[in-house]
């Protein structure tokens, strides 16, 4: 006898899950149910639809952090009902998002970090929508003061990653995307005096181009904005897209000048939830002084309680990623991020160093000074198989490779790339190797002549 008879209805807690009702029938999909379901049999019914899903572990397409400690995922749960927005009910979270600005000011080596003005978002899109609104204010403001015409502006760039042709449409900028030139994986600092003029708002410098992973010169591209503004009197910021660099070259490339440290570097984003470990939905937006952030820009929102400043295009937003990104930088210190993003780099290296050796491959990235990551294609010979056709097949042990074509100009060009983030080891990167020379075999002994395989992959 049970000590508690409990009568075994259809929603019983009691009844195994597989056996309610909810589980012998098609899940609802396109209108509410009537009536409600027992939480553990929708929760279980819901988490085995999501089985379908790739396993992010084994994807090497993305750049986001797919592995985080027990203790980040305590700290989500504990903040799960923390409004960003909310800085007068949530005084300490506003403060731990204003300790990363600061922190992050410091790190990319702004003059004076604690007067640094910068600002979480939802990611490197939101911070670069920030960033580029800024830099247009700032230009209409002194072509106005100037009596010039403003209805013109344009921003300079790479190949950049989607964000900036997003920003340019929905806020009326022209976006000057200079084609790559022979092998150029990036802009180059000679092509700045044919796309740049009076109505440019700014040059944005990637560092980790999406495309292969490569760091654009950021600092020669700054030499040549400042004879620029010598020989034609053009004063043209930059800002530096580093969604990926940033939370990477502090740490193992020092050597390398990107960030404040260029005077010309007025703004800088990054993604919190790339490379800076912390769990999906938090970016970063940092700019050298607060002149360089129009007043124009930021509300100030007293309905909440409070008087407090926001410059963001959402309202309402999770507070925990954030909370996440103050745990890492205190959990890890600066030894550990570089011990982590060391390990990712060697690892890409070594990966580069081993796919160099396959006949089929010709390396385009090699690991070696920009991100973790390596980029290579075919080399030009019928191999009776594309790259498109390789990603396919290793997807059947679940990785996924992304391949795709370069940007304008090299568009017959297609790379696959893999990034190494954290929680993806030696050993895991050597069983996808094999697996690479798996299929490389299978498929070149048995070409696909009329091959359909597509690029099926954005970007993120
Ligand atoms: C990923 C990425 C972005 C977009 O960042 P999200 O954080 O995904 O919004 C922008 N620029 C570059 C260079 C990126 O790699």
């Amino acid at each position: 006898m049970p000590i508690h008879h409990v009568k075994l209805d259809e929603q019983s807690t009691l009844k195994d899950i597989y056996a309610t009702p909810a589980s012998t029938r098609h899940l609802p999909k396109y209108r509410m149910p009537d009536e409600g379901t027992e939480p553990h049999a929708a929760y279980s019914l819901v988490r085995d639809e999501l089985l379908l899903d790739g396993n992010a572990r084994q994807n090497l397409a993305t750049f986001c952090t797919t592995w985080v400690e027990d203790e980040v995922k305590q700290l989500m749960t504990d903040a799960i009902d923390k409004n960003m927005i909310d800085k007068d009910e949530y005084p300490q979270t506003a403060e731990i998002e204003n300790r990363c600005v600061h922190i992050l000011a410091e790190l990319w080596n702004a003059q004076k970090s604690w007067e640094t003005i910068g600002c979480s978002t939802t990611g490197s899109s939101e911070a670069a929508m920030l960033g580029g609104l800024a830099l247009k204010w700032k230009w209409r403001n002194r072509r106005e003061a100037e009596g010039k015409d403003t209805s013109k502006p344009n921003i300079v760039t790479g190949p950049v990653q989607i964000c900036w042709k997003k920003f340019a449409r929905y806020f009326d900028v022209e976006i000057r995307e200079v084609p790559l030139e022979d092998d150029a994986l990036g802009i180059q600092p000679k092509d700045l005096r044919k796309y740049c003029d009076e109505n440019t708002i700014g040059v944005v410098a990637t560092l980790g181009v999406t495309f292969t992973g490569i760091y654009e010169p950021v600092e020669a591209l700054a030499h040549e904005l400042d004879a620029i503004e010598r020989d034609l009197g053009l004063n043209i910021p930059i800002h530096v897209d580093a969604a990926s660099g940033g939370f990477v070259a502090p740490f193992i490339q020092q050597d390398i000048i990107w960030d404040f440290q260029i005077e010309r570097v007025r703004s800088i984003n990054a993604s919190g939830h790339k490379y800076g470990l912390a769990p999906l939905g938090v970016g970063w937006a940092i700019w050298a002084s607060k002149a360089d952030l129009p007043e124009e820009l930021i509300f100030n929102v007293d309905y909440l309680g409070g008087n407090m400043p926001t410059f963001a295009l959402n309202f309402s937003r999770p507070g925990g990623e954030i909370i996440a990104q103050y745990y890492n930088f205190l959990r890890l210190g600066r030894e550990g991020y570089t011990a982590i993003q060391q390990t990712c780099s060697d690892t890409a290296q070594w990966l580069g160093a081993e796919l160099a050796k396959i006949e089929q491959f010709e390396m385009v990235y090699d690991g070696h000074g920009g991100l973790p990551a390596v980029a290579y294609k075919l080399t030009d010979k019928d191999h009776g198989f594309t790259l498109y056709d390789l990603s396919e097949r290793v997807r059947m042990r679940g990785w996924q490779i992304a391949s795709y074509p370069l940007p304008q100009n090299r568009q017959e060009t297609v790379v696959q790339r893999i990034l190494i983030r954290h929680g993806v080891s030696r050993d895991l990167v050597q069983l996808l190797l094999e697996e690479i020379k798996r299929a490389i075999d299978h498929l070149s002994h048995n070409p696909i002549p009329n091959s359909t395989a597509k690029p099926g992959f954005n970007h993120g």
